[in-house]
């Protein structure tokens, strides 16, 4: 179904300052790409009459953006929200999370995954990039919910086997899907050792595709490094030869000079995960100096359980206001380098550049609807802060993925809520024995 929009606030996320930043005007789909973008009502008419059947969506009153690029998640934790919360991060894993976790199988990652899923398209997060145990599970769920994905089999020394045989099923069944993506997901330094490490090398360089790795995440992870390896978990990982792929590194808190220096030159990517970062305790990773040092740093919420939710909205302030305050900088990530970050930089950071995390033609259509007719958004005087420091999720009225219309006034078309929720807390009643 074609798709005409009409009326709204157009938020290109391709262009750097001055009126073009956002203007009142006109959006048209034809298929899976947007085709036409302009403030001209002729431009509409001529859509319409070269697809008169298209859905026309009114956008009076509403910001028409690119969808949100959530560049670091674990989307099934969904289901072990709320489970532990309170502990550091290798007790919150060892004692709470990787129990529990090891009694799931396909069935609860697929309900955990739609739980997940279903959250972030409500709130207008169109692509995520995940990393599980049973990939194949959360890119099945995440193609049938229609929402994009880059999916990464993870493996880890403990459970090579399964690895090897998820990313060969993710491989066979969704090799040419439109909504999905497969890279390579090895977990860290921590839980991979240089013989799997290589496997998961050789089979990016193999198949063509990116890895996406936790790097850095604490001090723990670097004074262990400095331990084993005498280097740090960047300057391993660029000894090990990881960076000769496209790489998506998340959280990079804990970095010298030094491997902000290897990260920018080897077109490293990083997904900053600000929430989860404070809520583990794990520090402030140095965005500011990434960014200024030429690193594409992107935005990811972690799994829901070390957040505790998916929201894209509430990263992009906290991203902005932790640099804020840990520089004592103002100026610090103004909110439209937040949006960028939450857009074209995860664009970017997954080889999408240009055809995701931008409204412009040509590009797919990952796209959603802003209402801005709500009280803690008036007056409106910069709707750039209003969208980073005052919207919430649930302002998100239609969501667009690739064309096809998946959330509609406030409501998702591809999912039925009350079951993914309640099918979602009968799984995880039976995993805690209640
Ligand atoms: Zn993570």
């Amino acid at each position: 179904m074609d798709i005409l929009i009409s009326n709204g606030i157009i938020l290109p996320m391709n262009v750097e300052d001055g009126d073009d930043i956002c203007f009142s005007g006109f959006a048209g789909i034809d298929g899976n790409r947007i085709s036409f973008v302009s403030r001209s009502p002729e431009d509409a008419e001529l859509f319409l009459e070269k697809h008169p059947d298209a859905d026309r969506i009114d956008a009076t009153g509403k910001i028409v953006m690119p969808g949100l690029i959530n560049t670091h998640t674990h989307v099934a934790m969904a289901l072990l929200r709320g489970v532990s919360d309170d502990v550091p991060l290798m007790e919150w894993l060892e004692q709470h999370i990787w129990p529990i976790e090891g009694k799931m199988g396909y069935q609860e990652v697929y309900d955990g995954a739609r739980l997940g899923i279903l959250e972030m398209l409500m709130g207008g997060t169109t692509t995520f990039v995940d990393m599980y145990p049973y990939e194949e599970a959360v890119a099945q769920a995440a193609e049938s919910a229609g929402i994009r994905s880059v999916v990464s089999p993870c493996p880890m020394d403990f459970r090579m086997e399964h690895f090897e045989n998820d990313w060969r099923q993710v491989q066979k069944r969704f090799k040419g899907s439109e909504l999905v993506t497969m890279w390579m997901g090895p977990h860290s330094i921590y839980t991979l050792s240089g013989k799997n490490l290589q496997r998961s090398i050789s089979l990016s360089e193999e198949l063509g595709v990116g890895s996406h790795i936790h790097l850095s995440e604490t001090q723990t992870e670097q004074d262990n490094s400095m331990a084993q390896h005498g280097m740090s978990p960047t300057e391993y990982l660029e000894k090990e030869g990881l960076f000769r792929t496209r790489t998506l590194a998340a959280h990079c808190v804990v970095m010298s000079d030094h491997d902000i220096e290897i990260l920018a030159g080897n077109g490293v990517s990083v997904a900053h995960n600000p929430q989860s970062n404070m809520k583990l305790a794990s520090g402030i990773a140095p965005v500011k100096k990434m960014l200024d040092a030429g690193i594409n740093v992107s935005i990811g919420t972690d799994g829901a359980s070390s957040n505790n939710d998916l929201d894209m909205w509430e990263e992009m302030r906290t991203a902005s206001l932790l640099q804020k305050v840990s520089t004592l900088d103002p100026c610090a990530i103004p909110a439209y380098t937040a949006l960028q970050m939450a857009t074209i930089n995860g664009a970017k950071a997954i080889g999408r550049e240009g055809e995701l995390g931008v409204i412009a033609a040509g590009a797919l259509a990952d796209v959603i609807l802003v209402d801005i007719e709500k009280p803690h958004l008036y007056p409106h005087t910069n709707l750039i802060s209003e969208l980073v420091y005052s919207t919430h999720a649930s302002d998100v009225d239609t969501v667009i993925v690739n064309g096809t219309i998946v959330v509609k006034n406030r409501k998702c078309l591809t999912m039925n809520a009350q079951e993914v929720c309640s099918t979602a807390q009968k799984h995880i009643d039976s995993l805690l024995n209640k």
